[in-house]
């Protein structure tokens, strides 16, 4: 057990750690710089990066995470032992024009026909159908954006990725992006080869593209990807894709918490003239009912009405299923997680403790363990900066675009743009964004209130500008800031131990001769045997004829403190190397 057990929230600012650890803040932030992030006092650290600098720091202090009453931190659900088989959730991607919408009407319009209400009603971005008794769930992904936040609720939420492909079009733009959304969601992937009606179609050169270029592998080649051809126009074995589907969920054994409090996420939200907030969930674990208080990011209420996704009336929904509910006070946020609480006064309070927490971290700046590894692994690779780009019209989008592409000069730091577009800035956007750790220009356009709001939400840089020289100084600002700051040491002196007086568990207390430089309080210094460095301390003090002094110089006796994060048995004879250590800003050539 380690001496010292600390509670923390999702994260804690660079301030409350050091109190809470007893340590001067200079001390975390420069053990937080050696670990390449340059903080400050008000910066939050997540969990994860508390948990590492407080393993580099070696103090003796064991941090766990506090459990909240909040859902705004997604905990991942570990299955019971109960828990049974669940539809898959399948998202259908790909090329603009590929057919997409046409591949689902397809698919489900085999179904309408025996469907008591009639076809689809109500339209959310959600459906089920089933084939041979079982059900599946399709996600309408009108665009990547929105399969891209759901994304950052989890890779299981998409379980199997339907690509399609025109035969007569082949691999495109999108086509390649889906392939990686699929792949960093660790989602199944399933390539419909569509349009096979036409004349021009060619699966061949279809297959030969992805095989080559994109590492999928078609079975019938001896890969592990499964691609079916099909015609959304004709019909052409929309079943064989359903059952392939199926096949490729069954391999992954799906299985849900039915007994599970409901939980799950928004993927839909908007008013209704007397309705009030209509919302789209899709629930995960549990049973959703009417009655049921819920609760969704910063808002909560009761279920007034429960529809399935063709507008239909239920009594409950379990895991997989999309359906549509009434009666959150407010619009909760598309990829919010919902929950259910015991109570009114329960679901009010999680919904206000959430808002809190979103005002605070919207205050502040985050660093978190993904970013810090990411400096800690990239450091020396090059780097992209992301862009989208946002213009009021396609003359100054162009001439953005391509001044932007002119600011990548430097090989170090590349500018990519990974989305671009007329008109305000787009809540798809900031989902894009969010995913890709991106800057969203807007030039000459507006950001929407709501928008705004999900930009803080999702921690989305948005800089809007009317002049485009200020925007490619940004820019280029911005691809400096991400340079790894260079780090200079610069030698102060040094000094041969001549006695030990004191060895403390974190401070050694010793004296010697300035054999070098001079011997200064609050440096750096390494303690050397030989050609060996024991450690890097910290001189607190130093002290000539007993006297505390600021530096003693070369040729005296002066006596030192030295902080140690370990026990360090120092001797006589080891050398003491002051130096100091500058971070230095780098700037594009
Ligand atoms: P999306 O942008 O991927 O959703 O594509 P759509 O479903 O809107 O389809 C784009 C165009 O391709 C439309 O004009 C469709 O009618 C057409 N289309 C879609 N699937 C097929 C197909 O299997 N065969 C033919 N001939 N046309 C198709």
């Amino acid at each position: 057990m380690a001496e010292k057990v600390i509670t923390v929230a999702d994260s804690i600012t660079v301030g409350e750690l050091a109190e809470t650890l007893n340590l001067p803040v200079t001390n975390l932030i420069g053990e937080l710089f050696k670990n390449g992030i340059v903080a400050t006092i008000n910066q939050r650290l997540d969990f994860e990066t508390a948990q590492i600098i407080v393993e580099e720091l070696g103090i003796d202090v064991e941090i766990i995470r506090k459990e909240t009453a909040t859902v705004s931190a997604r905990k991942v659900h570990e299955l019971s032992d109960t828990a049974t088989e669940r539809p898959p959730i399948v998202a259908v991607m790909g090329h603009v024009d590929h057919g997409k919408t046409s591949l689902l009407d397809a698919i489900l319009k085999t179904k309408s026909v025996d469907d008591e209400a009639g076809g689809i009603t109500q339209h959310i971005s959600a459906y089920q159908t089933t084939r041979n008794n079982r059900s599946i769930t399709l996600l309408d992904t009108p665009g990547h954006e929105a399969f891209a936040a759901l994304r950052q609720h989890g890779a299981t939420l998409t379980d199997v990725v339907v690509i399609v492909v025109a035969a007569d079009d082949g691999v495109k733009p999108q086509t390649i992006e889906a392939i990686r959304f699929a792949k960093t969601a660790n989602a199944k992937i399933v390539v419909a080869i569509n349009k096979m009606d036409k004349e021009a179609a060619n699966p061949q050169l279809v297959k030969t593209q992805l095989a080559t270029e994109h590492g999928l592998n078609p079975e019938e080649w001896g890969g592990d990807t499964l691609m079916v051809e099909v015609s959304a126009k004709t019909g052409q074995n929309i079943d064989k894709l359903l059952d392939t589907v199926l096949l490729v969920a069954d391999l992954e054994e799906l299985r849900a918490d039915v007994d599970a409090p409901a939980e799950g996420l928004v993927i839909e939200s908007h008013m209704e003239l007397g309705k009030g907030s209509v919302v789209g969930l899709l629930v995960e674990h549990g049973e959703l009912k009417p009655g049921h208080f819920m609760v969704a990011g910063a808002t909560y209420g009761k279920v007034r009405t429960l529809l399935d996704f063709a507008g239909k009336t239920i009594k409950k929904a379990g895991p997989a299923t999309p359906v549509t509910v009434t009666g959150f006070k407010e619009l909760p946020q598309f990829g919010d997680v919902f929950s259910i609480a015991k109570s009114e006064k329960d679901a009010r309070n999680a919904a206000n403790q959430a808002r809190i927490e979103r005002e605070r971290d919207a205050a502040s700046t985050n660093v978190t363990g993904a970013d810090m590894l990411k400096m800690m692994t990239q450091k020396n690779e090059s780097q992209e900066l992301n862009v989208i780009v946002k213009a009021d019209v396609q003359g100054s989008l162009t001439s953005v675009m391509d001044s932007l592409r002119l600011v990548d000069t430097d090989g170090e730091i590349t500018l990519r743009i990974i989305g671009s577009g007329v008109g305000n800035i787009s809540e798809n956007d900031i989902r894009l964004a969010a995913n890709e750790n991106t800057i969203i220009y807007g030039f000459n356009v507006d950001l929407p209130p709501a928008v705004k709001r999900l930009s803080m939400r999702d921690k989305v840089q948005v800089r809007m500008y009317k002049v485009i020289y200020e925007l490619l100084d940004d820019a280029r600002q911005s691809m400096e800031s991400m340079l790894a700051p260079e780090v200079v040491e610069t030698e102060i002196g040094s000094l041969t131990i001549k006695g030990v007086f004191r060895t403390l568990k974190n401070e050694v207390i010793a004296g010697g001769e300035v054999m070098t430089g001079k011997a200064v309080a609050g440096v750096l210094a390494r303690v050397r045997r030989g050609d060996e460095q024991l450690a890097e301390v910290e001189v607190t003090k130093v002290q000539r004829q007993q006297q505390e002094a600021k530096e003693v110089f070369e040729g005296e006796m002066c006596g030192l403190s030295l902080k140690t994060t370990k026990k360090l048995l120092i001797e006589e004879g080891d050398t003491i190397e002051f130096f100091s250590r500058e971070l230095v800003k780098r700037t594009l050539k």
